[in-house]
Protein backbone atom coordinates (compact mmCIF):
# COMPACT_ATOMS: atom_id res chain seq x y z
CA UNK A 1 0.00 0.00 0.00
CA UNK A 2 1.02 3.77 -0.72
CA UNK A 3 -0.81 7.05 0.92
CA UNK A 4 -1.66 10.24 -1.86
CA UNK A 5 0.61 13.12 0.20
CA UNK A 6 -2.95 14.48 1.13
CA UNK A 7 -2.70 17.39 -1.30
CA UNK A 8 -6.09 18.85 -0.23
CA UNK A 9 -6.83 16.77 2.96
CA UNK A 10 -6.24 13.48 4.78
CA UNK A 11 -4.17 11.16 2.60
CA UNK A 12 -5.94 8.61 0.59
CA UNK A 13 -4.95 4.85 0.86
CA UNK A 14 -3.86 3.22 -2.44
CA UNK A 15 -3.55 -0.75 -2.53
CA UNK A 16 -1.77 -3.03 -5.06
CA UNK A 17 -1.75 -6.29 -6.01
CA UNK A 18 1.58 -8.39 -7.18
CA UNK A 19 0.76 -7.89 -11.26
CA UNK A 20 -0.60 -4.40 -9.84
CA UNK A 21 3.16 -3.58 -8.64
CA UNK A 22 4.60 -5.36 -11.36
CA UNK A 23 2.63 -2.80 -13.70
CA UNK A 24 3.60 0.25 -11.90
CA UNK A 25 7.58 -0.91 -12.19
CA UNK A 26 6.95 -1.01 -15.68
CA UNK A 27 5.11 2.52 -15.62
CA UNK A 28 8.05 4.56 -13.99
CA UNK A 29 10.66 2.42 -16.19
CA UNK A 30 8.90 3.88 -19.44
CA UNK A 31 9.02 6.84 -17.44
CA UNK A 32 12.78 7.24 -17.52
CA UNK A 33 13.59 5.47 -20.37
CA UNK A 34 11.47 8.37 -22.56
CA UNK A 35 13.25 11.64 -20.78
CA UNK A 36 16.07 9.27 -21.81
CA UNK A 37 17.66 7.56 -19.27
CA UNK A 38 19.09 4.44 -20.04
CA UNK A 39 21.10 1.20 -18.25
CA UNK A 40 24.35 2.43 -16.77
CA UNK A 41 23.14 5.51 -15.89
CA UNK A 42 23.17 6.57 -11.78
CA UNK A 43 19.81 7.65 -10.59
CA UNK A 44 19.30 8.88 -6.85
CA UNK A 45 15.74 9.21 -5.51
CA UNK A 46 15.06 12.78 -3.33
CA UNK A 47 11.91 10.85 -2.49
CA UNK A 48 11.96 8.08 0.24
CA UNK A 49 10.59 4.53 0.79
CA UNK A 50 8.16 5.73 2.69
CA UNK A 51 4.53 5.54 2.04
CA UNK A 52 4.74 8.64 -0.83
CA UNK A 53 4.48 6.54 -4.27
CA UNK A 54 7.89 8.51 -5.24
CA UNK A 55 9.99 6.62 -3.31
CA UNK A 56 9.42 3.10 -4.01
CA UNK A 57 7.47 3.63 -7.64
CA UNK A 58 11.05 5.10 -9.31
CA UNK A 59 13.29 2.72 -7.68
CA UNK A 60 11.02 -0.15 -8.75
CA UNK A 61 11.52 1.09 -12.58
CA UNK A 62 15.32 2.49 -12.24
CA UNK A 63 16.05 -1.11 -11.28
CA UNK A 64 14.09 -2.78 -14.27
CA UNK A 65 15.93 -0.45 -16.77
CA UNK A 66 18.96 -1.42 -14.93
CA UNK A 67 20.19 2.01 -13.75
CA UNK A 68 22.68 1.61 -10.76
CA UNK A 69 20.35 3.18 -7.90
CA UNK A 70 21.26 5.97 -4.60
CA UNK A 71 18.09 5.71 -2.57
CA UNK A 72 19.22 8.19 -0.69
CA UNK A 73 15.37 9.84 0.12
CA UNK A 74 14.71 12.51 1.98
CA UNK A 75 17.75 14.66 3.34
CA UNK A 76 19.21 18.07 3.09
CA UNK A 77 20.25 19.62 -0.20
CA UNK A 78 23.22 19.47 0.87
CA UNK A 79 23.76 16.01 1.40
CA UNK A 80 21.72 15.27 -1.77
CA UNK A 81 24.56 17.20 -3.91
CA UNK A 82 27.30 15.31 -1.61
CA UNK A 83 25.96 12.12 -2.60
CA UNK A 84 25.27 13.53 -6.39
CA UNK A 85 28.90 14.48 -6.58
CA UNK A 86 30.66 11.07 -4.78
CA UNK A 87 28.61 8.96 -6.63
CA UNK A 88 28.68 10.62 -10.40
CA UNK A 89 25.06 10.41 -10.31
CA UNK A 90 23.54 11.23 -13.67
CA UNK A 91 19.68 11.28 -13.59
CA UNK A 92 17.46 12.49 -10.20
CA UNK A 93 13.99 12.49 -9.18
CA UNK A 94 12.60 15.15 -7.34
CA UNK A 95 9.14 16.84 -6.05
CA UNK A 96 9.55 20.47 -8.50
CA UNK A 97 10.49 22.89 -5.46
CA UNK A 98 12.92 20.79 -3.73
CA UNK A 99 14.59 20.49 -6.95
CA UNK A 100 14.53 23.97 -6.68
CA UNK A 101 16.08 24.21 -3.39
CA UNK A 102 19.28 21.93 -4.71
CA UNK A 103 19.50 24.13 -7.61
CA UNK A 104 19.98 27.49 -5.46
CA UNK A 105 22.39 25.35 -3.17
CA UNK A 106 24.28 24.22 -5.96
CA UNK A 107 24.94 27.43 -6.91
CA UNK A 108 25.25 28.90 -3.36
CA UNK A 109 28.23 26.22 -2.95
CA UNK A 110 29.39 26.55 -6.30
CA UNK A 111 29.90 22.75 -6.49
CA UNK A 112 27.64 22.51 -9.89
CA UNK A 113 30.66 22.12 -12.03
CA UNK A 114 31.49 19.24 -9.56
CA UNK A 115 28.12 17.08 -10.67
CA UNK A 116 27.57 14.54 -13.42
CA UNK A 117 23.91 15.41 -13.63
CA UNK A 118 22.48 15.41 -16.93
CA UNK A 119 18.79 14.38 -16.53
CA UNK A 120 16.21 15.08 -13.58
CA UNK A 121 12.31 13.43 -13.50
CA UNK A 122 10.10 16.24 -11.52
CA UNK A 123 6.09 16.03 -10.94
CA UNK A 124 3.65 15.72 -7.81
CA UNK A 125 3.36 19.53 -7.59
CA UNK A 126 2.03 21.82 -10.42
CA UNK A 127 5.31 23.79 -11.97
CA UNK A 128 6.39 25.84 -14.73
CA UNK A 129 8.01 26.09 -17.54
CA UNK A 130 10.01 29.29 -16.21
CA UNK A 131 10.98 27.23 -12.85
CA UNK A 132 12.20 24.41 -15.17
CA UNK A 133 14.45 26.86 -17.04
CA UNK A 134 15.93 27.92 -13.41
CA UNK A 135 16.82 24.46 -12.40
CA UNK A 136 18.13 23.49 -15.55
CA UNK A 137 20.33 26.50 -16.26
CA UNK A 138 21.64 26.03 -12.09
CA UNK A 139 22.34 21.92 -12.26
CA UNK A 140 23.25 22.00 -15.62
CA UNK A 141 20.57 19.00 -16.74
CA UNK A 142 17.55 18.88 -18.83
CA UNK A 143 14.57 18.27 -16.62
CA UNK A 144 11.36 16.66 -17.59
CA UNK A 145 7.73 16.78 -16.52
CA UNK A 146 5.80 13.81 -15.02
CA UNK A 147 2.08 13.62 -13.92
CA UNK A 148 0.48 10.60 -11.50
CA UNK A 149 -1.63 10.31 -8.48
CA UNK A 150 -1.48 7.65 -5.61
CA UNK A 151 -4.56 6.45 -6.53
CA UNK A 152 -4.16 5.59 -10.11
CA UNK A 153 -0.57 3.82 -8.75
CA UNK A 154 1.69 7.27 -8.28
CA UNK A 155 3.93 7.91 -10.99
CA UNK A 156 3.54 6.29 -14.11
CA UNK A 157 0.31 7.72 -16.12
CA UNK A 158 1.80 10.14 -18.02
CA UNK A 159 5.40 11.70 -18.99
CA UNK A 160 6.77 13.92 -21.24
CA UNK A 161 8.99 12.31 -24.20
CA UNK A 162 12.34 14.34 -24.83
CA UNK A 163 10.22 16.25 -27.75
CA UNK A 164 9.16 18.06 -24.91
CA UNK A 165 5.68 19.30 -26.22
CA UNK A 166 3.31 18.07 -23.63
CA UNK A 167 3.07 14.76 -21.40
CA UNK A 168 2.18 11.54 -23.14
CA UNK A 169 -0.54 9.49 -21.24
CA UNK A 170 0.65 5.62 -21.02
CA UNK A 171 -3.31 4.87 -22.89
CA UNK A 172 -2.91 1.15 -22.60
CA UNK A 173 -3.44 1.23 -18.54
CA UNK A 174 -5.20 4.53 -18.33
CA UNK A 175 -8.19 6.07 -20.00
CA UNK A 176 -8.19 9.70 -20.05
CA UNK A 177 -10.68 12.12 -20.08
CA UNK A 178 -11.05 16.05 -19.39
CA UNK A 179 -14.69 17.54 -18.52
CA UNK A 180 -15.90 20.75 -17.10
CA UNK A 181 -15.50 20.34 -13.34
CA UNK A 182 -19.09 22.05 -12.76
CA UNK A 183 -20.98 19.91 -15.22
CA UNK A 184 -18.96 16.83 -15.74
CA UNK A 185 -19.20 17.20 -19.80
CA UNK A 186 -16.35 16.53 -21.57
CA UNK A 187 -14.70 19.27 -22.81
CA UNK A 188 -12.91 19.68 -26.06
CA UNK A 189 -9.27 19.12 -27.45
CA UNK A 190 -7.39 21.93 -26.36
CA UNK A 191 -10.28 23.06 -23.58
CA UNK A 192 -8.65 23.05 -20.14
CA UNK A 193 -10.85 21.47 -17.52
CA UNK A 194 -10.97 18.53 -14.90
CA UNK A 195 -8.76 14.85 -15.78
CA UNK A 196 -10.77 12.05 -15.29
CA UNK A 197 -8.73 8.80 -15.43
CA UNK A 198 -9.94 5.30 -15.59
CA UNK A 199 -6.71 2.70 -14.76
CA UNK A 200 -7.55 -0.31 -16.96
CA UNK A 201 -5.57 -2.66 -15.80
CA UNK A 202 -5.16 -2.22 -12.13
CA UNK A 203 -6.75 -5.14 -9.72
CA UNK A 204 -6.44 -4.45 -6.29
CA UNK A 205 -8.18 -0.84 -6.40
CA UNK A 206 -10.39 -0.48 -9.66
CA UNK A 207 -11.79 2.77 -10.28
CA UNK A 208 -14.30 4.05 -12.59
CA UNK A 209 -13.87 8.04 -14.04
CA UNK A 210 -11.98 9.24 -11.28
CA UNK A 211 -12.02 12.92 -10.54
CA UNK A 212 -8.69 13.90 -10.35
CA UNK A 213 -9.09 17.82 -9.27
CA UNK A 214 -6.02 18.43 -11.83
CA UNK A 215 -6.71 21.21 -14.50
CA UNK A 216 -5.09 20.44 -17.62
CA UNK A 217 -6.14 19.72 -21.34
CA UNK A 218 -5.69 17.17 -24.42
CA UNK A 219 -3.51 18.74 -26.59
CA UNK A 220 -4.35 18.35 -30.32
CA UNK A 221 -0.67 16.47 -31.55
CA UNK A 222 -1.77 13.29 -34.00
CA UNK A 223 2.07 12.61 -34.09
CA UNK A 224 5.58 12.96 -31.97
CA UNK A 225 8.70 13.29 -32.93
CA UNK A 226 9.50 10.68 -30.38
CA UNK A 227 7.32 8.04 -32.23
CA UNK A 228 4.90 7.33 -29.26
CA UNK A 229 0.99 7.13 -30.05
CA UNK A 230 -0.18 7.80 -27.07
CA UNK A 231 -2.27 11.05 -26.32
CA UNK A 232 -0.47 14.20 -24.90
CA UNK A 233 -1.81 15.98 -22.16
CA UNK A 234 -0.55 19.60 -21.30
CA UNK A 235 1.29 20.52 -18.36
CA UNK A 236 -1.24 20.78 -14.97
CA UNK A 237 -2.15 24.17 -14.79
CA UNK A 238 -3.66 24.02 -11.09
CA UNK A 239 -6.36 21.74 -9.28
CA UNK A 240 -9.88 22.65 -9.10
CA UNK A 241 -9.44 23.61 -5.07
CA UNK A 242 -6.14 25.30 -5.75
CA UNK A 243 -8.25 28.01 -7.29
CA UNK A 244 -9.41 30.70 -4.77
CA UNK A 245 -12.21 33.32 -5.95
CA UNK A 246 -11.15 36.62 -5.47
CA UNK A 247 -13.24 39.52 -6.45
CA UNK A 248 -14.90 36.72 -8.18
CA UNK A 249 -11.98 36.40 -10.70
CA UNK A 250 -10.58 32.89 -10.17
CA UNK A 251 -7.02 32.79 -9.40
CA UNK A 252 -4.57 29.87 -10.07
CA UNK A 253 -0.90 30.20 -8.36
CA UNK A 254 0.94 28.77 -11.38
CA UNK A 255 -0.02 32.30 -13.28
CA UNK A 256 1.78 34.12 -10.40
CA UNK A 257 4.29 31.98 -10.73
CA UNK A 258 5.09 32.03 -14.31
CA UNK A 259 5.49 35.62 -13.10
CA UNK A 260 7.91 35.28 -10.74
CA UNK A 261 9.97 33.09 -11.88
CA UNK A 262 10.52 35.18 -15.33
CA UNK A 263 12.56 37.53 -13.20
CA UNK A 264 16.24 37.12 -12.72
CA UNK A 265 16.05 38.89 -9.07
CA UNK A 266 13.55 36.65 -7.91
CA UNK A 267 14.65 33.05 -6.40
CA UNK A 268 11.54 31.33 -7.02
CA UNK A 269 9.96 31.44 -3.29
CA UNK A 270 6.69 32.60 -3.02
CA UNK A 271 3.41 33.54 -1.08
CA UNK A 272 0.10 34.44 -1.91
CA UNK A 273 -1.89 35.62 1.21
CA UNK A 274 -5.71 36.62 0.87
CA UNK A 275 -6.99 38.55 3.44
CA UNK A 276 -10.41 39.96 4.58
CA UNK A 277 -12.36 41.94 1.97
CA UNK A 278 -10.23 40.12 -0.87
CA UNK A 279 -6.89 42.30 -0.47
CA UNK A 280 -4.40 40.00 -2.19
CA UNK A 281 -0.65 40.08 -1.35
CA UNK A 282 2.08 38.50 -2.78
CA UNK A 283 5.60 37.59 -0.59
CA UNK A 284 8.40 36.85 -3.21
CA UNK A 285 12.20 36.45 -1.91
CA UNK A 286 14.58 38.11 -3.97
CA UNK A 287 18.42 37.12 -4.55
CA UNK A 288 21.08 38.04 -2.38
CA UNK A 289 22.51 40.26 -4.82
CA UNK A 290 19.39 42.25 -5.24
CA UNK A 291 18.80 43.04 -1.53
CA UNK A 292 20.74 45.45 -1.11
CA UNK A 293 19.96 47.92 -4.35
CA UNK A 294 17.17 49.92 -3.15
CA UNK A 295 16.31 51.28 -6.77
CA UNK A 296 16.33 48.01 -8.18
CA UNK A 297 14.30 46.82 -6.17
CA UNK A 298 11.48 49.34 -6.18
CA UNK A 299 11.61 49.12 -9.98
CA UNK A 300 11.38 45.36 -9.46
CA UNK A 301 8.20 45.93 -7.13
CA UNK A 302 6.60 47.88 -9.82
CA UNK A 303 7.15 45.50 -12.60
CA UNK A 304 5.65 42.48 -10.41
CA UNK A 305 2.33 44.45 -9.72
CA UNK A 306 1.97 45.30 -13.34
CA UNK A 307 2.66 42.09 -14.66
CA UNK A 308 0.34 40.15 -11.91
CA UNK A 309 -2.49 42.80 -12.88
CA UNK A 310 -2.33 42.11 -16.01
CA UNK A 311 -1.69 38.34 -16.19
CA UNK A 312 -4.68 37.59 -13.46
CA UNK A 313 -6.79 40.99 -13.80
CA UNK A 314 -6.36 41.38 -10.15
CA UNK A 315 -4.21 44.24 -8.31
CA UNK A 316 -1.74 43.01 -5.13
CA UNK A 317 0.69 44.16 -3.50
CA UNK A 318 3.83 42.61 -3.79
CA UNK A 319 6.16 42.70 -0.62
CA UNK A 320 9.43 41.46 -1.30
CA UNK A 321 12.31 39.23 1.20
CA UNK A 322 15.26 38.22 2.21
CA UNK A 323 16.34 35.07 0.59
CA UNK A 324 15.40 32.63 3.09
CA UNK A 325 12.79 34.18 4.54
CA UNK A 326 9.61 31.96 3.49
CA UNK A 327 9.05 28.33 5.07
CA UNK A 328 10.90 25.55 2.88
CA UNK A 329 9.23 22.07 2.98
CA UNK A 330 10.66 18.94 1.61
CA UNK A 331 7.34 17.46 0.15
CA UNK A 332 4.80 19.92 -1.75
CA UNK A 333 4.89 23.35 -0.84
CA UNK A 334 1.69 25.49 0.13
CA UNK A 335 1.51 28.75 -2.90
CA UNK A 336 -1.55 30.02 -1.61
CA UNK A 337 -3.10 30.68 2.87
CA UNK A 338 -6.81 31.94 2.08
CA UNK A 339 -7.30 33.87 5.59
CA UNK A 340 -10.43 35.08 4.56
CA UNK A 341 -12.73 34.29 7.25
CA UNK A 342 -16.13 35.42 4.94
CA UNK A 343 -16.15 34.37 1.64
CA UNK A 344 -18.99 35.56 -0.45
CA UNK A 345 -17.59 34.38 -3.66
CA UNK A 346 -16.74 30.79 -2.96
CA UNK A 347 -17.92 28.10 -4.45
CA UNK A 348 -17.93 24.78 -2.32
ZN1 LIG B 1 6.80 12.12 -27.84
Amino acid sequence: MHTSSGTTSKPVASFYSARDLENWSNLTARNLVAIGARKGDIFLNTSSQGVFTGGLGYIQGAQMVGLMVVPLGSASPEKQLEYMRDFGVTVFHAVPSFALRLAETARRLGVAGELKLRLAILGAETWTEAMRSKIEEALGLEAFNNYGFAEACGPGVAVECRVREGLHVWEDHFLLEVVDPKTGEQVGVEEEGELVVTPLTREAMPLLRYRTGDIAKLLDVKSCDCGRTHRKISWIKGRVDDMVKVRGVGLYPSAVERIVASKKECNGHYLIVVRNLDELSLQVEVEDSAVKDSEQLKRLKEQLEKELKKATMLRFNVNLLPPGTLPRSTGKTKRIIDERTWQPHRET
